[in-house]
């Protein structure tokens, strides 16, 4: 009896070891690995360079201190330095990274900065236009100015002086900060002189780049960017306001920047919001222009100037960056949306800058729908298809609420001061561009004049309505043009909103008056070898020469 109960309690006492043991290691690693995280993100924070931590790297990668393989280390996405656990602190200390600030030669030149191995896949050598980093070792060059590489055979034929490469009309170089830092007045006549060595056509860009927007593309973006252009011409919107960020323009050539923001249509307002408060400040010759970068879906500012509603990679970089070089100037109508409720006399009303659109009715509610259960179990949210699946189930799921019934009889609309005798519908539509609702176009040519100072006022039937529009079945009810839109709502609530982002509103007076311009970049659809004239006359479609249909000169009810 007695050994039975021993061995009763050596057998839990192993099976209970059985458990415990893997347990109390897994945590004890999970706690190291959390310790070494804290301690790598205090030692990455202090770093000159831009380290970024990875177990996974995308290709073969050789660590620049050891030349062995690496399987986990580290990359700085500023100058391409490789380095493994082991060697990460000495590569710190050893290698630097590209230099933001630096003087130029007595010549006024500036020589490569050449970083060993880990070229990148497909670069060619400037010397032998053979194929580079073929090698499954560390092997050859490549200069992080001017991208250009070289095999370490052919490493003394390279010409000393770097040009900047293909960008260099973009990339701020080191020197240009350099001395403008050392300026003893400093003065935008200065600004330009100095800027006369850094060739005719130069524009600098600034990329904002909101990590918040489209996954994990934002963070992909900056780094690809620090990596093509001067680190300190890339700001993370997650870091640092765009007010801040703007600040840069006011050290470089009055009207030669521009600036690229990567994100959604809610971060191009964010921005162009900054350079109003720029215009308040008296700093107006600084104004830069602005392109875009969309991330996420349904950009209808950005579809409207030729960038696409959404980008999630289908080009390089390196083209991005091309066609911000081709694209044109235009100037595009800002506007301010004055919600005062009724009855809250002593209040402030709700003001709110408008790009895009503003509208009362089942879009919004759509909109409404949409925020609210996002709000309520966001990571359900976070695919793109499920997006676009739960937005058409919240549309026609109103099909059959009818909430928007009879806007007609609780709105008046009022267009340049005249009253309009309103159709029977349920919506209504105040449009500044010509796509609405996440990459439906209105009608063709509506909206392409971005800087008319008129606003479009549509109105629709219902979801249904709006449904058919979306899908080009149907057209929306036109009412006219303006340039002053004043809505009168007179009872209950109604769902409302701007540019995208929706709320529900009681009785009020909303006021759509113009606010200012901004200078935007519009991107023309490529051009295409084909000379048929009626082709291109579609594909051209440039905000200034396109031909409006006929009757839409204000075709008021
Ligand atoms: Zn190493
Ligand atoms: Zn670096
Ligand atoms: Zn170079
Ligand atoms: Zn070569």
């Amino acid at each position: 009896m007695v050994a039975e109960a021993g061995d009763e309690w050596s057998l839990l006492l192993w099976t209970s070891l059985a458990v415990v043991v893997p347990v109390f290691i897994t945590l004890w690693c999970s706690v190291q690995r959390s310790k070494r995280k804290t301690h790598m993100k205090e030692f990455f924070r202090k770093s000159k360079h831009g380290w970024h931590y990875t177990d996974l790297f995308n290709k073969p990668t050789y660590c620049c201190v050891c030349s062995q393989h690496i399987l986990q280390g580290a990359f700085c996405d500023c100058c391409g330095v490789c380095a493994d656990d082991e060697c990460l602190r000495p590569a710190d200390r050893s290698l630097p990274c590209k230099d933001i600030m630096a003087p130029a030669q007595a010549d006024g030149g500036m020589e490569h900065r050449w970083v060993r191995g880990n070229v990148p896949l497909a670069s060619y050598c400037v010397v032998c236009k053979q194929q580079c980093g073929s090698q499954p070792k560390l092997c050859d060059f490549r200069c992080v100015w001017c991208q250009r590489t070289v095999h370490g055979d052919c490493f003394g034929d390279v010409p000393d002086q770097c040009d900047f490469g293909e960008f260099r009309s973009l990339i701020i170089p080191p020197h240009y900060l350099y001395h403008v830092n050392k300026l003893r007045r400093r003065h935008p006549d200065e600004y330009s002189k100095l800027a006369e060595s850094c060739g005719s056509s130069w524009t600098p860009v600034l990329v904002l780049a909101n990590t918040r927007s489209g996954n994990n593309m934002g963070e992909v973006l900056l780094g690809e960017f620090r990596s093509l252009l001067n680190p300190v011409q890339v700001f993370d919107l997650s870091q640092l306001n765009p007010s801040k960020a703007l600040q840069l323009c006011t050290l470089l050539p009055p009207g030669s920047v521009h600036v690229l923001v990567c994100g959604g249509d809610g971060t191009v307002g964010w921005v162009l919001d900054a350079i109003d408060t720029m215009k308040l400040k008296g700093q107006d010759q600084f104004i830069p222009r602005v392109t875009i970068l969309p991330l996420g879906t349904g950009n209808d500012l950005s579809n409207t100037l030729g960038w696409g509603a959404g980008y999630a990679g289908e080009i390089p970089v390196e083209q991005v960056l091309r066609n911000v070089v081709d694209a044109e100037v235009v100037k595009m109508d800002r506007w301010k949306v004055q919600v005062a409720s009724k009855g809250a006399y002593f209040r402030k009303p709700k003001v709110l800058s408008m790009n895009n659109y503003f509208s009362v009715g089942p879009d919004a509610l759509m909109a409404l729908n949409f925020h609210t259960h996002r709000e309520k179990t966001p990571s359900f949210f976070s695919s793109r298809i499920i997006n676009k699946a739960v937005y058409f189930l919240y549309g026609t799921k109103d099909c059959l609420v009818q909430e928007c019934k009879d806007l007609d009889k609780r709105i008046e609309l009022e267009l340049d001061g005249e009253r309009i005798a309103l159709p029977s519908l349920e919506g209504i539509i105040v449009c500044n561009i010509g796509y609405w609702g996440g990459g439906c176009r209105l009608w063709e040519g509506m909206g392409d004049e971005l800087d008319d100072g008129l606003l479009e006022v549509v109105g629709v039937y219902g979801s249904f309505h709006c449904a058919q529009i979306q899908v080009k079945l149907a057209n929306p009810v036109r009412l006219g043009q303006a340039h002053t839109v004043r809505l009168v709502l007179k009872s209950s609530k109604m769902p409302m909103q701007v540019d995208g982002e929706p709320w529900a509103q009681g009785p009020c007076t909303i006021t759509i008056t113009h606010k200012t311009q901004a200078l935007m970049l519009y991107h023309s659809s490529e051009q295409t070898d084909d000379d048929d004239s009626s082709d291109s006359e579609t594909e051209s479609n440039t905000p200034h020469d396109s031909p409006r249909p006929p009757g839409s000169a204000s075709a008021r009810a």
